[in-house]
């Protein structure tokens, strides 16, 4: 009898300790569905796989990409288990008649090469201009046949639109102190000293009308769509557009400044359209060891807010933010599921 009753506490012992061990970050299947791998050392896909992360890979428009690519590429034969590339496009002469076929003929061949979608920065809405001068909008006809290709394709696109709406208020109204950090030594940046740009509506609203023009296309609005500050005007993009889903990658800390409650039950709400990510990034000549201790110190820390109740601190402040202690059914679909769902990577 005795040896019973210790026979049965040992299995409740033994069952215990699995459900403690199901509830450490090593323990699920996990994406960070938006990073920047510029570089061809082994270090962070190693990084990746002793933390059960697989990595998705992000080009932007930015100086160039054909080095990314390379890198990107480099990556991929290294361990293409633990990362796959999101390509993008340039726009570089996109006024000539030509530009057109010649980006989609760009991604055809990515797409053959494995790319699983194509990525818009916020260049479209902020820097490049229409010969009238006015500022060239994510929903302009000229991307019309590229977006009717990418669908078409049925693959994705990864838009970067706009900025957090930080960017249009005075430092001292901003909601989250890295952006405060940012803009304040970034004042070209700063939106809120440069009216003649583009309001923060205008960007939002932009990328309304081609979502509806194209409600075929499936969309990952990054940063949370820009509309990090809100969680009901999220509610309301992700209900209007039911193609669209949003990553949350450098947009965590901007939720912990919110109503905690508010957040978590966001969360559940929506938790088929979020996707896990940090945005983090890695050049060539970078120390690969420190990008990878911040890389798994950043992790950490989200999965702590996302999956616990314990405080955190909020990154580049001194405030804390309790966590969102998230059912682990949801923690599941918002690391990995939805990311392998939107980005039809089943299997991978
Ligand atoms: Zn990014």
């Amino acid at each position: 009898m005795m040896r019973n009753i210790l026979l049965g506490l040992g299995v409740i012992g033994v069952s215990l300790i699995a459900c403690q061990k199901e509830s450490t970050m090593e323990s699920i299947d996990k994406i960070d569905a938006h990073i920047h791998i510029r570089y061809g050392g082994t270090e962070v896909l190693q990084t990746a796989a002793a933390n059960n992360f697989q990595l998705i890979n992000i080009l932007v428009d930015h100086n160039g990409f054909s080095e990314q690519a390379a890198w990107a590429k480099a990556q991929e034969e290294i361990d293409d288990g633990h990362i796959k590339t999101i390509t993008t496009f340039s726009m570089v002469d996109w006024t000539n008649p030509g530009w057109q076929q010649s980006v989609i003929d760009q991604l055809a061949q990515d797409f053959e090469d494995g790319a699983i979608a194509v990525k818009v920065w916020k260049n479209i809405g902020m820097v490049e201009r229409k010969p009238d001068s006015s500022f060239l909008m994510i929903d302009d006809p000229v991307f019309d046949p590229i977006f009717a290709f990418i669908a078409k394709e049925g693959k994705v696109l990864t838009g970067h639109i706009g900025e957090p709406r930080d960017c249009w208020l005075p430092l001292d109204e901003m909601i989250a102190e890295s952006n405060r950090g940012y803009y304040s030594r970034n004042p070209q940046y700063h939106m809120a000293l440069h009216p003649e740009f583009p309001a923060y509506e205008d960007h939002i609203e932009a990328v309304k009308r081609m979502l509806r023009k194209h409600s075929d296309l499936r969309y990952v609005g990054c940063h949370l769509a820009s509309l990090e500050w809100s969680p009901s005007e999220m509610a309301k993009f992700l209900d209007e557009f039911p193609n669209a889903a949003i990553d949350m990658s450098a947009r965590i800390d901007d939720l912990q400044y919110l109503d905690r409650q508010e957040v978590r039950q966001f969360c559940i709400d929506y938790q088929d359209r979020l996707l896990y990510a940090t945005d983090l990034g890695i050049r060539n000549g970078d120390d690969p060891n420190r990008f990878c201790e911040k890389l798994q110190e950043v992790w950490q820390e989200n999965w702590t807010y996302l999956a616990t109740d314990s405080l955190v601190t909020i990154r580049g402040s001194e405030t804390q933010a309790q966590g969102l202690n998230l059912p682990m059914p949801v923690l599941k679909k918002i690391y990995a599921e939805n990311a392998r769902r939107w980005y039809a990577l089943e299997g991978w």
